[in-house]
């Protein structure tokens, strides 16, 4: 089986192929060159993650005239960080939380967007820091049978192309009132993950690949994969 994974991030790459394990040909966007950009727009992780599932599917199904693109599954996430005293901020917007100020649509810098998320939570007591990281896996179907999908708008699944199916983790914890570690990425070393006494930042890969919101989601992933391939 195929899984063709909807990033071109090199180290997210490396986290799913460990997670999912082997007995899979794993494909990226780096072996598509030509695949769509899909803006992340959707008020939901799971909104983004299907639609870009969704959209990559139909265009491959676009080129399975290749005879290369049937019987593919395409996987695609997005994850962020959710913080109770901001409302669920920064969410969907995790990785331009900063930018968002200044009006920008790129993505703001690590740096940027700890020190914004610091800013807000400025005297608020450990007790009321609470925050989880959620991620959503989502994964459609690539096949020959559904090939009237590939003329349909790919952002809204049509009745040809069942809706990709959803596999959620989360991780709670609280934020700290300052930086600790230098591993990970993003909010890593703001992050204390609920039983632990060191963030992300400072577990390292190993352990935070055990109990991260990704590692989660992609643990049921593959439960369902393993059983598709008993069926
Ligand atoms: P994406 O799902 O890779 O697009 O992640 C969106 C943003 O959420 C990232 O740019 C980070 O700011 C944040 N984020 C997601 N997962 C993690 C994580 O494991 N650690 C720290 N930050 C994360």
């Amino acid at each position: 089986m195929t899984l063709v994974l909807g990033t071109r991030n090199v180290h997210k790459t490396h986290e799913i192929c460990a997670c999912l394990g082997e007995g899979y040909q794993f494909r990226t966007l780096l072996d598509f060159p030509d695949a769509p950009r899909v803006s992340e727009d959707q008020p939901t992780f799971a909104g983004n993650a299907a639609k870009k599932a969704a959209a990559l599917a139909a265009w491959l199904l676009g080129r399975a005239g290749d005879g290369k693109s049937g019987g593919m599954l395409v996987l695609a996430d997005d994850s962020g960080l959710e913080v109770d005293a901001l409302g669920g901020a920064p969410g969907v917007h995790s990785a331009r939380f900063a930018a968002l100020d200044r009006g920008g649509d790129g993505n703001s810098t690590d740096a940027d967007n700890n020190a914004k998320l610091l800013g807000l939570l400025s005297g608020l007591p450990p007790e009321l820091r609470t925050a989880r990281f959620r991620c959503v896996v989502a994964v459609a179907e690539v096949s020959f049978g559904i090939a009237c999908r590939a003329t349909r708008d790919a952002s809204e699944p049509g009745p040809c192309l069942p809706a990709p199916r959803l596999f959620e983790g989360t991780c709670e914890g609280r934020i700290l009132d300052e930086p600790r570690g230098c591993s990970g990425f993003g909010y890593d070393p703001l992050f204390l993950p609920d039983g632990h006494t060191q963030t992300f930042a400072e577990l390292g890969e190993e352990i935070k690949n055990r109990i991260s919101h990704r590692a989660r989601a992609l643990a049921s992933l593959r439960l369902w994969l393993e059983n598709r391939g008993k069926e």
